[in-house]
């Protein structure tokens, strides 16, 4: 593409409109096509299933990305977009800063060249920050001073959160780790999977059961980046 617009304007001249006929003053013009070449595309996926006006959520994530040389969005299938920014540090940033949530649905992104069909792109990890809180009653845990740790983790979409892990000492002695999810988007307490309410939930439970709760979530936000809309 850089190419042919080189190709284009390598031989365009200007003058100045003001100069006379007779003393027109011409230069070459100086297209510069790297700076037109760079384009860098991410692949998004908001996880939900509710329905989405798309020139809102274009709009919005413009506004909150703020890209310097701009963006262009397109809608491939529902819910699914392929951005496209003219700026490498734009696209970094942007990356460098997930977890980003639109209308509390998380927007799953990944970097994409045009060598890769954008309908086969793969977009189920979304990446969470975590808080490992370890049980209380553990008195002789060495990190026992800190409340909690903080870490980024990749939550399939598909499966339902992880609530928890369970941890080895080197006494051989088990302790449980119990996960809390820093700015959790709209999640299921029935089933624990991502994306849509308790009350639109197609699992089958007993009523009043529900193996998750508020305890997934943490309390202590600590200012994460995100979009937090
Ligand atoms: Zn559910």
């Amino acid at each position: 593409m850089a190419t042919s617009v080189d190709d284009a304007l390598a031989n365009l001249t200007f003058a100045d409109l003001e100069e006379g006929e007779e003393n027109q003053h011409h230069e070459r013009l100086h297209v510069d096509a790297e700076e037109v070449a760079d384009e860098f595309y991410v692949m998004g996926r908001l996880v939900t299933d509710k329905s989405t006006r798309f020139a809102f959520f274009r709009d919005t994530m413009a506004t909150v990305w703020r890209p310097t040389r701009g963006m262009n969005v397109r809608e491939l299938q529902p819910h699914r977009y392929l951005f496209r920014f003219f700026l490498e540090k734009d696209v970094q940033r942007i990356i460098d800063d997930e977890p980003w949530s639109y209308e509390q649905s998380v927007l799953i992104l990944k970097r994409i060249t045009l060598r890769e069909d954008p309908e086969d792109v793969s977009l189920n990890l979304a990446e969470f920050w975590v808080q490992l809180h370890v049980k209380t009653d553990e008195r002789n845990f060495d990190y026992s001073i800190r409340q909690f740790f903080r870490i980024k983790i990749a939550v399939d979409v598909l499966k339902p959160l992880k609530k928890g892990i369970r941890l080895k000492k080197d006494s051989g002695e088990w302790f449980t780790v119990d996960f809390k999810y820093e700015l959790l988007p709209t999640s299921c307490f029935v089933c624990g999977v991502l994306g849509h309410a308790e009350k639109f939930c197609s699992k089958d439970v007993s009523p009043g059961v529900k193996p998750y709760n508020a305890e997934l979530l943490a309390g202590n936000r600590r200012g994460t980046p995100t979009a937090g809309l």
